[in-house]
């Protein structure tokens, strides 16, 4: 399967066209009791293909969450492309946040809808594209990712792995700078986690989306990563590439975390 790069290639909000795209300054997130995020610094280039590693609990999940403004930090500032995210108005979130497109873990498909509607759904209400031109990019879409002949299917008749290609082009759908992917295959059967993989290296290859995924397939990570963050106590130990975290890991919680997973 090979991307049509032109379809997904220009982003719908104000481009965010800024070498420096993503910044996390000095960002500090509890629930509770618990310090998730310890002043938190780091930052992703326009293009650049993110894995956040790390062990369970670490705070990975919870910075797609900031970045989608699916929940607050309670200290720090976020930037995207040179607008803040946090702490920002209403508006401004509103129009930093059409750039970012987010895949869950559990799909998160709007079950009763259609998957074609699924698709539609957000460039008709929100970026207020016609409905015959939403149509049309979508079943592209679902081209694109293998399932032309599922539009006028409802996700429970799909298997997880059709599911999460539906996701994946619903987030395409709205033509997102910055694609956020958190755990996409660890709900899936083993054997429809391969497909996946495939369409995102597919898509990693073939556009200039950024992409920030927090992901356990280390081999998926090595093959499409620019970058590896490696996260420890709310903080990033170690970053650089995939050469030097898989390959010379420098630090010893690095090690042993490499060492249980790989
Ligand atoms: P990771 O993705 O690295 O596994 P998460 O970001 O999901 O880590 O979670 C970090 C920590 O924050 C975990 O201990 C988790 O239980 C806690 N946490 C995450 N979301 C919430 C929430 N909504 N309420 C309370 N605790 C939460």
């Amino acid at each position: 399967m090979s991307a049509d790069t032109s379809l997904i290639k220009e982003p719908a909000g104000r481009p965010l066209d800024r070498t420096e795209l993503i910044r996390f300054e000095n960002v500090t997130k509890r629930f509770g009791e618990q310090t998730v995020l310890d002043g938190l610094d780091f930052s992703v280039d326009t293009g650049r293909h993110v894995t956040l590693i790390g062990p369970s609990g670490s705070g990975k999940t919870t910075i797609l969450r900031l970045l989608m403004t699916l929940t607050k930090p309670d200290e720090g500032t976020i930037t995207v492309g040179g607008q803040k995210l946090f702490p920002a108005d209403e508006k401004q979130v509103r129009e930093v946040r059409r750039n970012i497109g987010m895949v869950f873990q559990q799909f998160n498909l709007f079950p009763n809808m259609s998957v074609l509607r699924n698709l539609t759904e957000a460039p008709v209400t929100v970026l207020g594209l016609g409905k015959d031109e939403a149509e049309a990019r979508a079943r592209e879409l679902l081209d694109l990712v293998g399932l032309a002949d599922k539009c006028d299917a409802y996700p429970t008749q799909l298997s997880g792995g059709q599911q999460q290609r539906v996701a994946i082009a619903r987030a395409l759908a709205m033509r997102p700078q910055v694609l956020l992917l958190d755990e996409v295959t660890s709900a899936l059967d083993p054997e429809l986690v391969a497909g996946v993989l495939d369409l995102l290296r597919d898509i990693a290859r073939t556009t200039d989306i950024t992409m920030l995924c927090v992901t356990h397939e280390m081999n998926f990570a090595r093959d499409i990563s620019d970058q590896v963050l490696m996260f420890d106590s709310g903080q990033v130990i170690e970053s650089g590439s995939p050469e030097k975290i898989f390959g010379e890991p420098e630090h010893e919680r690095t090690r042993e975390f490499l060492g249980a997973v790989l």
